[in-house]
């Protein structure tokens, strides 16, 4: 059954109302949907609606709630990715399969040796509709949260506040492992790799340097082996 997410102001009640020209277009012309059919509908609390379309205009479309229950997708397991910035198309392709995974949230680093510096505002519109669309597509309720970008420093004091196991991959650590934990926070680096003084850095911040194996992997491929290993 199709979701979609609807942000919480277009809820009163036990209808919602949404005017959004995007939904409205995809109901009409792509899904061809008429007053009775259901949605699983949600704004991203973590609850999801059965929602009964009951009326559809080219200006809203309105549903009326016909159940309601905990997203049944969602994990109680926090991961948070500090993805260093990487080549745009393959930091979407990261946003998209890090959201199938569970990821809670992502934090865009700009590492020394990112050579994508900066994220203008409709990049990161972008970004947001990428995470939205992967959450309605892998049957999530939330959407994975998404700052804006941050120095290595900030982003190593950012996870100090979080819970859990703080760790950075690191292709020269030989040994340690990722480490399985209900919360954790994990570093990838850029194309480049983390310098020795970022790797410093993060062991000072509490971060623990951790081994994806003994391949070399690309960013995008350490950032989701690293979220399927810990999800
Ligand atoms: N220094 C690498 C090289 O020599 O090609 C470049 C870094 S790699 C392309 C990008 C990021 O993926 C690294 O910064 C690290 O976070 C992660 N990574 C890749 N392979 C890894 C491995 N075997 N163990 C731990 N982290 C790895």
């Amino acid at each position: 059954m199709q979701r979609f997410f609807i942000p919480k102001e277009d809820f009163s009640g036990d209808y919602i109302v949404s005017r959004d020209k995007g939904l409205i277009g995809q109901l009409k012309k792509v899904l061809r949907a008429k007053e009775g059919d259901k949605f699983w509908l949600f704004e991203g609390s973590g609850l999801e609606y059965l929602g009964q379309l009951i009326e559809l205009s080219a200006n809203q479309a309105k549903f009326l709630i016909i159940d309601k229950r905990k997203g049944i997708a969602e994990t109680d397991s926090q991961i948070i990715l500090y993805q260093s910035l990487i080549k745009a198309d393959k930091f979407e392709w990261v946003l998209q399969k890090a959201t199938e995974l569970g990821v809670a949230a992502v934090v865009p680093v700009v590492s020394a040796r990112s050579i994508v510096r900066q994220v203008t505002p409709a990049k990161m519109k972008r970004y947001q509709e990428i995470l939205k669309e992967a959450t309605e597509q892998c049957g999530g309720a939330v959407i994975p949260e998404l700052s804006l970008p941050v120095s290595f420093i900030d982003a190593v004091k950012h996870s100090a506040k979080q819970p859990g196991v703080k760790m950075i991959a690191w292709e020269k650590e030989g040994e340690a492992d990722l480490i399985k934990a209900k919360d954790s926070c994990i570093f990838i680096g850029p194309e480049g790799g983390f310098t020795e003084e970022e790797i410093s850095l993060a062991k000072d911040g509490g971060i623990t340097p951790v081994s994806l194996g003994k391949r070399i992997l690309r960013a995008e491929t350490a950032a989701i082996a690293s979220l399927a290993k810990l999800l």
